[in-house]
């Protein structure tokens, strides 16, 4: 049976509705609803009888659990916090049980009026599951114990505390490694709701039902944070155990608390709007811009409701129908981390405070969409607001799930992610989908937190144009949207809200670049030539039509690698023959006549094909990627060969094989060729090359050169397992280099073994753009380079200047170096002429 409840005021002064809070959190509820008092009195009192569920360390504000689970929060001053503690004085402990009107905190109102922002003390209800206010009685004087808010529950609320059965709290320490985050938060929140206890979660003046996901991060709990577990009800101290078992057993995700003599967890970063971060090159270049991040297009709703239970009904259908549709993704899901990925939607989709908060909003008269949305918006910003970048992740994942339910209520068709022109994309990290969906020249850089600089991001962040940089560190997340930026991923640094005098100068610094690559755009149809007269053709690395018409007009001598696996990444079902051979023609039309090295798929490691789906892998790195997924699918090969058979007459074309690391590979490709070749009636076969990009097949040049027509090397691997360092890992990022001394002895090695055949070689990875190392690679043997299309000018201008006998020289003395940093000197020093 419901009961009445009402709550008095905590405080003598003026009672206002929350909205007229000046602070968005409270304002739009986002942490539930209330009021706010400004207040008159010094001495905040209980509003009802209730337990002290915390006190903030600061002091300026606590938590109150009442009957039924009712949970309070009264916060005495916005932005009190700051005061640490300084003119408050608390009279109770926490877990104490405090009667209605008791004294729980005094403050120095001359002082908070001095120095708080506002003195508006909102009294807000942070757990009210079953409850509903049935009325605010603002606009008006208040003493303290005079009503502020009238509730009745849903049953729930009859419940006294005595009645609602034996109370447990204990203390607990957090031992995952990224704090309470989505995933554990929705472990967590299913283990609760297995028993009949309330259970929640409390720090410092919060506590939340641990019930709700979404509430429980919002406690931005992180790595050895203290927290308080309670539990009410019947089976309070089975569930209290079962939870801080589940909690304290880490979940997979456990670390060891640091010791008095090691540093503490690092402090949530506040919104940065200054200061330079400092990053590691992926695609070089300088860029100036507004901060942007993908958004996709808001979904138009309307604000008035058509009926209380209509819009409840509406609501649950559509989250329901999201709820199957997240299940059905997961079942098919065989990538596990994509999968707890799914299970954290789910258990959002499933949270009872996000429902809770929508169904307040439609009693109030609004419709389910409307509702919907300011819900997940309410804690997407109270998760946002916390500063903490693995908290600001998830909001995405809420985004995400806001997104699908009003996908499901309007039948609005979605769209893909959008950019404004000319910025500079900022992201945690990003998918080569996601990069994929945008024009080139749409964004002026990017910049990730995390990455690798030969990451397949970075690789079409480059081909798209765009300096880039990567693992710049979480400061990227705390870049508010549309800050200034200068992105110089020459320098490996983005200086956020730089100075009218850092701009000009960037500027002028532009217009220089803009007036070189003019110049050298100018004659980049013709040969590069160096001056002791070799010729050198610099090539195109492209991923679909598009970058292809880009190669032609950047001057491209031709295309040193199509990565076909590019050409149908984002799509559940695998090419067909016809269709892979149609998109093979339309890229050797686009290069009219110039050659194409067409690479057969190269998926696997961080290039993932959904329709392809890879069994979970301890390393996928080292597993079945390129030459070994094909061989594996004979019939996915013979698709790909027979389609550029088909298509090899629309120009002149060669074959390569990705990822050969023994003599057998090449054989049974050129089997396959051969099967495929005689199956189509096929004359003349295509050239068949290798890619020279793992340790062994550097190691086994001559062998391979005996039979290979050509070699690549893709130095971007060739990198990543010479050094053994993981080329997407943002740690590592400024090591993964191609010019330490020990790759390019694997370089070397691989152009003698390829010239005791006389097999032409050429370089494919990124290191080719790299002007520090395209006179090494010249004087170690290669002798094409082929690289994103942007940069094809400039590097034919630069081969004009070169020497190759000097080129020679300086490519024996950089194999000596002993480090990568002493080969960069001695480049720095060859350029400038100064050797
Ligand atoms: C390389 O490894 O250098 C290369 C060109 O191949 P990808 O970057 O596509 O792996
Ligand atoms: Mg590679």
């Amino acid at each position: 049976m419901d009961a009445e409840l009402i709550l008095v005021s905590p405080l003598d002064g003026w009672c206002a509705p929350l909205a007229e809070a000046p602070d968005p959190v409270f304002a739009e509820a986002m942490l539930g609803d209330g009021v706010a008092i400004d207040p008159s009195g010094s001495v905040l009192h209980a509003p009802c009888d209730a337990v002290v569920v915390g006190v903030h360390a600061a002091r300026h504000a606590i938590s109150l659990r009442a009957a039924g689970g009712l949970e309070l929060l009264l916060h005495i001053g916005l932005e009190t916090v700051s005061l640490g503690g300084e003119g408050f004085e608390v009279h109770v402990a926490d877990g104490q049980s405090v009667r209605q009107g008791e004294r729980l905190i005094s403050f120095d109102l001359d002082l908070l009026a001095a120095r708080a922002r506002s003195l508006i003390t909102p009294v807000v209800l942070t757990g009210a599951e079953g409850f509903a206010i049935t009325r605010h009685f603002t606009g008006r004087a208040v003493r303290a114990g005079e009503p502020i808010l009238q509730l009745t529950g849903g049953g729930v609320a009859s419940r006294s505390l005595a009645a609602i059965g034996p109370q447990f709290s204990r203390q607990l320490r957090v031992p995952l490694a990224h704090g309470l985050h989505a995933r554990p938060a929705g472990r967590v929140a299913d283990c609760a709701k297995g028993f009949a206890a309330e259970v929640s979660l409390g720090r410092g003046g919060r506590s939340v039902s641990a019930r709700s996901p979404v509430a429980l991060m919002s406690l931005g709990l992180r790595h050895g944070d203290e927290a308080t577990l309670t539990a009410a009800g019947p089976d309070a101290e089975a569930a209290l155990e079962a939870v801080a078992a589940l909690i304290e057993s880490g979940m997979g995700e456990g670390k060891p608390f640091a010791t008095s003599s090691e540093p503490a967890a690092a402090a949530p970063s506040p919104p940065l709007s200054s200061g330079v971060l400092r990053g590691v090159t992926a695609a070089p270049g300088l860029a100036i811009g507004r901060a942007a991040r993908l958004v996709r297009r808001e979904i138009a709703v309307t604000e008035a409701g058509q009926g209380i239970a209509h819009e409840q009904a509406v609501l649950s259908a559509a989250v329901a129908a999201v709820r199957a549709e997240i299940a059905e993704a997961a079942a098919g899901e065989v990538n596990a981390t994509r999968r707890a990925i799914l299970a954290a939607h789910a258990s959002f989709a499933e949270d009872p405070e996000l429902f809770a908060q929508a169904e307040r909003l439609i009693g109030e008269g609004k419709s389910g969409a409307f509702a919907w949305r300011a819900a997940v918006n309410g804690f997407a910003e109270a998760l946002r607001s916390l500063g903490d970048p693995r908290m600001a992740e998830r909001v995405d994942d809420l985004l995400d799930l806001e997104r699908r339910v009003l996908v499901a209520l309007t039948g609005e068709v979605d769209v893909g992610p959008q950019i404004a022109e000319g910025s500079i994309l900022l992201a945690d990290d990003l998918l080569p989908s996601q990069l994929m969906g945008l024009e080139a020249g749409r964004i002026a850089g990017l910049c990730t937190a995390r990455g690798g600089p030969t990451s397949h991001v970075a690789i079409l962040a480059a081909a798209m144009g765009a300096p880039a940089l990567v693992a710049a560190g979480p400061g990227v997340l705390a870049i508010p949207d549309g800050a200034p930026l200068i992105l110089d991923a020459d320098a490996g640094l983005m200086s956020v809200g730089p100075d009218a005098k850092a701009l000009e100068a960037a500027q002028l610094r532009l217009a220089t670049r803009a007036d070189r690559r003019a110049a050298a755009q100018a004659v980049a149809a013709e040969p590069a030539v160096t001056r002791d007269g070799v010729g050198v053709p610099v090539l195109a690395n492209i991923g679909s039509v598009a970058d292809a018409r880009a190669a032609a007009a950047a001057g491209a001598d031709g295309s040193g690698l199509l990565r076909t696996e590019f050409l149908f990444l984002d799509r559940d079902t695998a090419p067909d023959e016809d269709e892979q051979a149609a998109q093979y023609r339309a890229v050797l039309e686009e290069l009219q006549g110039r050659p194409v090295v067409i690479r057969l798929l190269d998926v696997g490691g961080d290039k993932a094909a959904p329709y392809l789906p890879q069994t979970d892998e301890e390393n996928p790195a080292l597993g079945v990627r390129g030459v070994r997924l094909l061989l594996r699918r004979p019939q996915l090969l013979q698709a790909q060969l027979r389609a550029i058979l088909r298509a090899a007459d629309a120009g002149p074309c060669s074959i390569m094989v990705p990822m050969v690391a023994r003599l057998g590979e090449l054989r049974a490709v050129r089997a396959a060729l051969e099967e495929a070749a005689r199956d189509l009636g096929a004359g003349a076969l295509p050239e068949l090359g290798v890619m020279i990009e793992t340790p062994a097949a550097a190691m086994i040049a001559g062998q391979l050169a005996a039979e290979a027509g050509f070699f690549s090397i893709g130095t971007n691997d060739l990198t990543q397992y010479g050094l053994a360092m993981d080329r997407g890992e943002p740690e590592l990022a400024a090591e993964v280099d191609g010019l330490d001394p020990a790759v390019l002895g694997l370089i070397a090695a691989s152009c003698q073994g390829a010239a005791s055949y006389g097999r032409p070689v050429s370089v494919c990875g990124g290191l080719a753009a790299d002007p520090a190392a395209v006179p090494i690679l010249l004087g170690l043997g290669a002798q094409r380079l082929s690289m994103i299309a942007g940069a094809v000018p400039e590097t034919k201008a630069q081969i004009r200047g070169l020497d190759l006998a000097a080129c020679r020289a300086h490519a024996a003395e950089a194999l000596r170096q002993p480090d990568r940093e002493a080969v960069r000197a001695l480049a720095d020093a060859f350029r400038n002429g100064a050797c």
